[in-house]
């Protein structure tokens, strides 16, 4: 019966709770469809990998395509320990830590025979709807928002924003500029002809970031309550199919977290890669200059639609995990340091998703709640994003980029 309750708490919800565990499982196509009120996001081009034919099948089909990874592979998953360099010793030491929290949450998932059920239909969801038709529109792929930022004309580029209702019309400059859809309900977008849906109550800040100071408010109270953070990390892996430029650290470091944080503070959350180097230059130099104070990691746990890992857990370089540090940024009352002082998170929480597009992470707002500083709804900031979301201002080169009419269905 438990179960059969988190299941219809899942289908509205998009987040299953497995008891009173420290694991959960995420649907980001229900969460991020909770933004919209006329559309849907389209199961089957949100989960674009990881639903190959080979996952329906048997054990058999499912351990030969782990081979054939493992040959092209075969370089990293050899490695034995006395291989190792001195970095990679504590990396392995970091995964060996919290290799069993994992593994249980990974059995925890596989003991849940409904939700796996659903799992392996997930791509299949409503996919009675109409399809955007931006699917037939050429100029859609070819229209590039990090490429025409660059160019000096940018500052006459518009969006034209159509609210389906009132027939209402605005025309607002594209780049540098604050862009929010106040209603409440999806607005329907157009830039060179192209179509794109906002959702309700969401806004959009598309600047490199050499101008991202323009996204601090003018007044304390203005400011944010969590702040995600996914940043173009630069990573030495040849490997890594990177579909956007990355930046060198030190840009992180001007990054003004004090200034965007409200007068109650923030809970921060930055997406890390496994790489050792880059921990360090987070818990040693990155948290200590944006006075953010580390608080708790949590996993995001990858597994394909038949619930197996997308990797074996134990291959070097090729997780199929990701950590999200957490950690608090007060302002600079003294007041807010001694409230969050009072916010406890949970150590070692692991939220397990069948991954979408490369490098796309699943919307972890709604795991993140109970610890956000300050009155609800929160004010909530994602920094590099690439989609919009109801409740939050999303700022990077690219913020529309999944905002395409090509990735929703209508109602
Ligand atoms: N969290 C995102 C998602 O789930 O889709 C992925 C973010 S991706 C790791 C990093 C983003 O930073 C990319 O969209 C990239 O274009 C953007 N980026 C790279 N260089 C940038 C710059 N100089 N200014 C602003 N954004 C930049």
């Amino acid at each position: 019966a438990e179960a059969g309750r988190q299941i219809s708490l899942f289908n509205n919800s998009g987040i299953y709770r497995f008891g009173d565990t420290n694991v959960v499982f995420i649907d980001p196509v229900r969460v991020l469809n909770r933004s919209y009120s006329r559309f849907y996001v389209s199961p089957s081009v949100y989960y674009s990998r990881f639903f190959q034919s080979s996952s329906y099948s048997t054990v058999n089909d499912v351990g030969a395509s782990n081979c054939t990874r493992k040959r092209k592979r075969g370089k990293f998953s050899k490695k034995t320990l006395h291989e190792l360099n001195s970095r990679e010793i504590i990396a392995d030491q970091r995964h060996q830590e919290v290799r069993p929290v994992l593994v249980n949450a990974h059995e925890t998932l596989l003991e849940a025979g409904l939700l796996l059920e659903m799992m392996r239909n997930l791509r299949n969801d409503g996919s009675s709807g109409v399809k955007g038709d931006a699917d037939s529109n050429r100029a859609d792929s070819e229209l590039d928002f990090v490429n025409l930022g660059r160019l000096w004309q940018k500052q006459f580029y518009e969006i034209i924003l159509k609210c389906v209702e009132s027939c209402d019309k605005s025309i607002l400059p594209l780049f540098d500029n604050i862009v929010s859809n106040e209603g409440s309900d999806d607005v329907e977008a157009e830039i060179f002809g192209c179509k794109f849906i906002l959702p309700k109550k969401s806004c959009f800040f598309m600047s490199d970031i050499g101008q991202i100071r323009n996204l601090v408010p003018a007044e304390a109270d203005c400011g944010f309550n969590l702040i995600v953070i996914d940043p173009p990390w630069e990573n030495s892996s040849a490997h890594q199919k990177l579909k956007y430029k990355t930046l060198p650290n030190r840009y992180f470091l001007s990054i003004p977290i004090k200034k965007l944080t409200h007068k109650v503070g923030a809970l921060v959350a930055l997406w890390v890669t496994n790489r050792e180097k880059l921990r360090t230059f987070v818990e040693n130099e990155l948290f200590p200059k944006w006075g953010v104070k580390h608080a708790a990691t949590f996993y995001w746990l990858k597994v394909k639609a038949d619930g197996s890992l997308i990797g074996e857990l134990d291959l070097f370089h090729h997780r199929p995990y990701e950590c999200l540090l957490l950690g608090f940024s007060h302002a600079e009352d003294k007041n807010s340091e001694h409230l969050l002082r009072l916010l406890h998170i949970p150590n070692n929480q692991v939220f397990i998703s069948i991954p979408g597009d490369y490098s796309r992470k699943p919307p972890v707002g709604e795991l993140l709640v109970d610890y956000i500083p300050g009155s609800k709804p929160a004010r909530c900031l994602e920094l590099f994003s690439r989609e919009m979301l109801s409740g939050w201002t999303s700022w990077g080169n690219e913020p529309l980029h999944f905002q395409r009419s090509k990735f929703f269905v209508s109602r």
